[in-house]
């Protein structure tokens, strides 16, 4: 089996080879579509539903290139202490639009704070990803549930964290789960079971990354035919927002 290390460090090399070939993909593609508008305008209607195909199959790629850009970026992104209680909440609206009808979308947010010195918007993306792939996993529909909590790690050499208090995101659904063949390479980019015109493999790996960035692990528990459980770890921050200083400036003019 890979080590922990040469694993990351494929990611790595994987990650950089993806953002130059997307890069230069962007570019020819740009080149593409002004062609398909140019010729779109000079030409009458009977090579118009062509255009449109080309079209489309110029945005389908464009929008797997900027899904490949966004996975393989490693420059740094602004980080902020976010409570990640916040951060479901307001997302929930969104996550459960993206669901669709015919499945429902729980989301239980423990009482605690949760602070986590994260980017907002990759902690959303991270949400995203996992509720889309249940979603994907649920054909005929089922649950989705979002749950947080506060885990206490004690030293143990055989985990991947150091010992702490961590923030506990977990994702779970009902759906068709999946085999240990898939379980094993599923955080692999490129990685996928779906159609090419469904998948890029690039969800889970961008994921990943996030996570590990934010000094936090990610697991899965899966049952084939009875289910899935997607269960993140991020490190509480020791750091709260400091209180309002007093204004001795007011105070002291005030005393003046
Ligand atoms: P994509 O969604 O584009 O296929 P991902 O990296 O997000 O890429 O996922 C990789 C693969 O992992 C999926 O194709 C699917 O086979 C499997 N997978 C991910 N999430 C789930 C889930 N909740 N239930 C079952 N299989 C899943």
């Amino acid at each position: 089996a890979d080590s922990r290390a040469a694993r990351a460090a494929r990611l790595e090399s994987l990650g950089q080879l993806a953002s130059g070939v997307a890069h230069d993909f962007n570019n020819l593609l740009a080149i593409i579509l002004n062609c398909v508008e140019f010729i779109a305008e000079d030409t009458g209607t009977e090579v118009a539903d062509d255009l449109a195909r080309i079209r489309n199959a110029a945005h389908q790629a464009q929008e797997l290139t900027s899904q490949l850009l966004l996975f393989a970026k490693r420059e740094p992104t602004h980080v902020e202490i976010v409570d990640l209680n916040t951060v479901v909440t307001d997302a929930t609206d969104l996550l459960s639009r993206a669901i669709g009808a015919g499945i429902t979308l729980r989301c239980h947010t423990c009482s605690k704070a949760l602070p986590v010195y994260a980017n907002r918007s990759r902690l959303d993306q991270i949400l995203l990803n996992l509720v889309i792939n249940a979603r994907d996993a649920m054909p005929g529909g089922g649950f989705v549930a979002i749950a947080t909590s506060v885990v206490e790690l004690s030293e143990d050499p055989a985990q991947s964290l150091p010992a702490g208090r961590y923030a506990q995101l977990t994702v779970s659904d009902n759906g068709t789960g999946m085999s240990a063949e898939v379980k094993d390479r599923l955080f692999e980019p490129f990685f996928t079971t779906k159609p090419a015109d469904q998948g890029t493999g690039l969800g889970l790996a961008t994921v990943y990354g996030i996570v590990g960035d934010a000094g936090g692990a990610i697991t899965v528990d899966s049952t084939l035919g009875a289910g899935t459980t997607f269960r993140i770890l991020l490190p509480l921050s020791p750091f709260v927002r400091p209180e309002p200083a007093p204004d001795h400036r007011t105070s002291s003019i005030a005393a003046g």
